[in-house]
């Protein structure tokens, strides 16, 4: 069973993709955090961000232990991930691996969950359930600039605004795997809805119930 979520930056897709995960008893995979671990790497390596061979090449280079980088949270990694993600080298380097994740879990969990943008569109276009999470850009910069507080960073509002805009902008613009609605998929806008409406309204539709 492969459940597939995409949608735009801070739509709450992480923390319902782990609900699901959890509540199905499967493998959940944040596949931004791919494209923010690689984004880590070109940092500290000094790769230039419109480097496309260097950032294809630490995409290359990419072991598990990147996914613990302290810094892959934060709205620099944010602004260079989503930059990271229009190189079609990078793409094609964390490709199969996602697709491995889905088809054969880890720990020999009988279903992944996997969320990001080009999930239901590119990488997985065969999964058996696929849902669309979005909510306004207002709503999504609140929940962020929430979080971000939360964790001490000292940025304002508008700024949190401005850079989901224009990762919005990015991630819909690019040629390739640009992030839009799959054929078929079930579009769950969550501007009003908190997170357990949510989760209730993924589940129903999961289990074949809307
Ligand atoms: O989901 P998250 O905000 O952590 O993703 C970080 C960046 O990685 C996004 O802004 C997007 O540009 C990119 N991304 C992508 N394709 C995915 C997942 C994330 O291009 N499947």
């Amino acid at each position: 069973m492969i459940i597939a979520i995409d949608g735009p930056a801070a739509a709450g897709k992480g923390t319902l993709a782990r609900k699901l995960a959890e509540h199905y008893g499967y493998a959940h995979l944040d596949t931004g955090a791919l494209y923010r671990a690689v984004a880590s790497r070109v940092l500290r390596a000094g790769v230039a961000p419109n480097d496309s061979a260097g950032a294809t090449e630490e995409a290359q280079l990419l072991d598990a232990g990147d996914l613990l980088a302290p810094d892959l949270r934060t709205e620099r990694v944010s602004d260079i991930a989503s930059r990271v993600a229009t190189v079609p080298g990078v793409r094609a380097a964390l490709l199969d691996f996602q697709r491995e994740f889905a088809r054969r879990p880890p720990e020999g969990q009988k279903g992944a969950v996997v969320e990001g943008r080009d999930i239901c569109t590119v990488v997985l276009p065969n999964a058996d359930k696929k849902l669309f999470v979005t909510a306004s850009a207002e709503v999504r910069a609140e929940r962020r600039w929430k979080e971000l507080a939360a964790g001490g960073a000292t940025v304002s509002r508008a700024e949190v605004l401005k850079s989901v805009v224009e990762r919005d902008r990015r991630d819909e613009e690019r040629a390739q795997s640009s992030l839009r609605v799959a054929p078929g998929a079930f579009l769950l806008d969550t501007t009003k809805l908190d997170i357990d409406a949510a989760f209730e309204a993924a589940k129903a539709f999961v289990s074949g119930q809307n």
